[in-house]
């Protein structure tokens, strides 16, 4: 999916629609030794009953994120590019 590399959209902070660029979203990986994970890992091992968040099933398709970046005051958001697809997002050059 390609997407264009500036649009016109409301800023929260600015309270007006402004310029902002696009940018890819990529997920920083896990700190795999973190408390959370590490209790995490300790409860989907077994011995509990039912874990939250235990996948049964991975889904094959991801939802698209990208970050909106205002050029007035830098504010980011964050926007889902249709629902769960197998194709990437990628930013048109021209
Ligand atoms: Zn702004």
């Amino acid at each position: 999916m390609k997407i264009v590399r500036e649009t016109r959209v409301y800023c929260p902070r600015c309270n007006k629609h402004t310029v902002h660029t696009i940018r890819l979203y990529s997920k920083k990986p896990e700190r795999g030794q973190s408390m959370g994970m590490r209790r995490r890992a300790r409860k989907l091992k077994g011995y509990v009953g039912k874990v939250k968040g235990k996948a049964t099933q991975y889904k094959i398709s991801k939802r698209q994120k990208a970050l909106l970046v205002c050029k007035e005051c830098g504010y980011i958001v964050e926007r889902v590019y249709g629902t769960r697809t197998k194709k990437k997002l990628e930013i048109k050059t021209q």
